[in-house]
């Protein structure tokens, strides 16, 4: 998810029960909770906590003592079996564990994905929160530093938007191939000419579908998670057919967001000194035919 995506799913839901006047320290060596722990993150974020956001403890019980914490862009199930085989119990995912971005976790009662899920991370003490909106909302947006570390763009970016970057008119073939490489990515897909000259690109890693952001006429080249293939996806193949320079670089959800949480944890590190803090990636979900990838 995007911060300033005009069709973004609205921030609702519960704030974290947790008053200001609470202690932060843990009361005892090795008894540091998830909440403390949280209490950590919402103090130090950079950004005042909003009243209403989905940044909260989804699965698990925020008193539990934290033996040690992985950060990872999405806790799908394997990815909370991994985190608990290594002894991570405190999960930060950028994604709701949930599959529904407000935690909504009605229509699932009675499913039992779901509910496996969930005893799987109770009976094992894990705790999964829900780092969304802050991380976004921290400035520069802790999402976007960590993608330009793992891209090698700090340099590239333009200093009045950090959304934007500038390139040296590398083909657009050559720059997707780049990218591709350094996020090691099975199943990025591009839009436009492959000889296009790639000289400004803006970036909206997540999900975005805002078709006034691409028809700006200093967007040519927009990167970004994923996009609905009947909106923006069409809008750029007919502003091309409508004789526009415009490409678009779909790198898939979880790759274009995954080291915003790999800087997460190093961010962590500084605030949490008692237990260790371990970015844990998520797996890209998809793979071609041509190369099945268990
Ligand atoms: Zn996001």
């Amino acid at each position: 998810m995007v911060p300033d995506n005009p069709s973004r799913r609205a921030f609702v839901g519960g704030g974290l029960a947790l008053s200001a006047a609470q202690t932060i320290a843990p009361q005892t060596p090795g008894a540091l909770t998830a909440d403390q722990v949280i209490e950590r993150i919402r103090q130090n974020v950079g950004v005042p906590w909003r009243t209403q956001t989905v940044d909260k403890i989804v699965l698990g019980d925020g008193a539990t003592p934290v033996k040690a914490i992985a950060t990872t862009m999405m806790a799908t199930f394997q990815v909370v079996k991994r985190c608990v085989d290594a002894g991570r119990n405190l999960i930060i995912s950028h994604e709701t564990p949930v599959y529904m971005h407000q935690d909504d976790v009605q229509p699932l009662a009675k499913d039992p994905t779901y509910l496996a899920k969930k005893e799987y991370i109770e009976k094992n003490q894990a705790v999964v929160f829900h780092f969304h909106d802050h991380w976004h909302a921290r400035q520069p947006d802790g999402i976007g530093v960590g993608m330009a570390q793992e891209l090698g763009w700090e340099k590239n970016v333009d200093p009045k938007n950090p959304r934007m970057y500038g390139f040296p008119g590398t083909p657009l073939a050559q720059f997707a191939k780049n990218m591709q490489t350094k996020l090691d990515a099975r199943t990025m897909r591009v839009v436009g000419d492959p000889k296009m000259p790639v000289n400004r690109v803006a970036t909206s890693w997540g999900y975005m579908s805002a078709i006034a952001m691409m028809a700006r006429p200093e967007i040519e080249v927009l990167a970004l998670g994923e996009t609905r293939e009947w909106e923006v996806v069409e809008y750029v193949q007919d502003c091309i057919a409508a004789g526009q320079k415009k490409a678009l670089i779909i790198v898939g959800h979880v790759l274009s967001e995954q080291s915003g949480m790999k800087y997460c944890a190093e961010w962590l590190k500084t605030l949490v000194t008692e237990v260790p803090v371990e970015f844990i990636a998520a797996p890209e979900p998809f793979w071609r035919p041509d190369n099945p990838t268990a």
